[in-house]
This record gives C-alpha cells, structure tokens and sequence, in this order.
C-alpha cells in the first residue's frame, strides 16, 4: 500500500503496438539490476519507538506509525529509482517525466513529437493511466514503441513500475524515453522515477495561478512546457504572472510556450530534447 497519497494496488502493463494493445506483459525478471515489485511494500509491523514506555497515546502512535510508513515507502521508491537513473545512464538514454493535470495536453504533445521527430532521435513511451490504453493506443499510431501502466487506483507512476516498462521497452542508446505520467498535480510530484529531466505541462486554459497552488509540482520542474498557446486570445491568462512565479519556485528551470496544434514552439522544445541527450561517444 502507499500511504504517503493514500492510493493502493497493483499496477497493470500492457505493450500496444499500431494502436492495438498486444496484450499484458507478464511479469518477467532478468534485468541487469535488480526487479522489483510495484507497491510490494512491506507493512510496518510490530512496535515503534516509545512504545509502551509512555501512556497509551493512539493518535501519536498512529501518526508516528504513518511517518514511519511514508519514509519507507519513499525510500524504497528512491532506492529504484536510483537504479534506473544508473541504468539510463550507462545505457545512454534520456527519460523526461512528463506531468500535468488531465487534459494539459501531454497525449497530444507526445503524438505531435512523435510524427514530428520521426525517429531522430527514436523515441519510447511509457504511457501511466488509472485505466484503458487509449493514450497509448493514440500514440503507437504514430509508429513508437508503447507500454501502458494502468495504476488502478493509484494516482501516480512510481519507480519499480518503470523499471518493468523500461525492461519491456528496452530503449536504444541515444534514445529519448517519454514518461506521461498519470494527470495529477499532487502525487506524482513525490515519487521520483529515475528520470533524466522533470517536465511540468501547464495549460493556459487551466489558468495561471497552478505554480502557486501546487508548488510542489513545480519546484524541481527542469522545464515547463506552457501549452494550448494557440488558445491564449480567448482565455483569461496571464502569461507574465505564470513566468514570474514558475521563475521563483524554480530558478533555473526553463519555460517554452507551445502548441501542439500549430507547432508555436515545437522547435524550442525539439532542441531542448536534442541538448539533454547523453553526449555519446
Ligand atoms: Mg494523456
């Protein structure tokens, strides 16, 4: 169980290929670092510090009990997640951690990449949905490899299940791995994935003041992606304000206004994809 967001369960895999899901991955082992099991942790048992040396204090007790099960779950995230960012790194490969509330635009902006960078560099998705794979299905239409993680009732991809999608997709050195992950501002800005780069997707149509309201979200952002740029003459957002406060939360991260649907910006963002690959050699 994941207590630090409260979501449970285990994940579903499924590869899709031209659009078609081609059926659940089963679990399989053999990669070259340890696999692992997503949502596999084990519970807190048995007694905590203090325990029984002191009155009986039950909220204490369970609220110490929660943090105690926060960490764990947390720690055992990064432990993973730290695996796959050696693996990425030996392999020569780029992932971006895509992420945004619903319908920002990530699906749209992954089928524009895709047709647009036409394999130079090749591009993987790993796709994260509560359920169906019709993100994927959109996405394999354009030709790239595709596996969808349906989370159930969890609200986030964590690093164990990447691990299985990178395992299945098996990315070529010089490749660029995108990793939409589940439409949330809240928890997936938690749980880190072993990615290269953390990209933050934010809509005009959502309004500007989102940096302030999930600052989390958009502090360790390496870039922000301002989306639907076609649709600011008829919404009420106000482009410096957004700039201004992303700037603040996080200085160093960089911003490009874009549209998937008349390319505004598409070029920045090509170029920011091409200058974050592995230097090869
Ligand atoms: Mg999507």
């Amino acid at each position: 169980m994941c207590a630090t967001c409260g979501c449970s369960g285990r994940a579903r895999l499924r590869l899709v290929r031209d659009g078609e899901v081609a059926g659940d991955l089963a679990e399989r082992h053999g990669h070259d670092h340890e696999f692992h099991h997503e949502h596999d942790y084990e519970p807190v048992t048995g007694a905590w510090e203090g325990e029984g040396e002191e009155e009986e204090r039950p909220h204490d007790h369970a609220r110490h009990r929660t943090v105690l099960l926060q960490q764990k779950v947390l720690a055992k995230n990064d432990a993973i997640a730290a695996n796959n960012r050696a693996w990425l790194r030996d392999r020569g490969v780029l992932a971006v951690n895509l992420m945004s509330s619903p319908g920002a635009g990530k699906t749209t902006l992954l089928e524009r990449t895709a047709g647009d960078l036409a394999g130079d560099p090749r591009i993987s998705v790993i796709e994260g949905d509560q359920e169906t794979a019709l993100d994927a299905s959109r996405i394999s239409a354009t030709g790239v490899s595709v596996v969808q993680i349906n989370t159930g009732v969890g609200c986030h991809l964590d690093a164990a299940m990447v691990e299985r999608a990178l395992y299945t997709l098996d990315p070529l050195p010089g490749s660029v791995v995108m990793i939409e992950n589940v439409g949330n501002l809240v928890c997936p800005a938690l749980f880190d994935l072993g990615e290269t780069a953390r990209i933050v997707l934010a809509s005009v149509t959502e309004g500007a003041d989102k940096p302030v309201k999930y600052p989390h979200m958009f502090r360790r952002a390496d870039l922000v992606l301002v989306t639907k740029a076609d649709l600011l003459p008829y919404v009420d957002f106000d482009v410096a304000r957004h700039a201004a406060d992303v700037k603040r939360l996080s200085p160093d991260a960089r911003m490009i206004q874009v549209s998937a649907t008349t390319g505004e910006g598409m070029a920045d963002w090509y170029s920011w994809l091409r200058l974050s690959l592995p230097v090869r050699g």
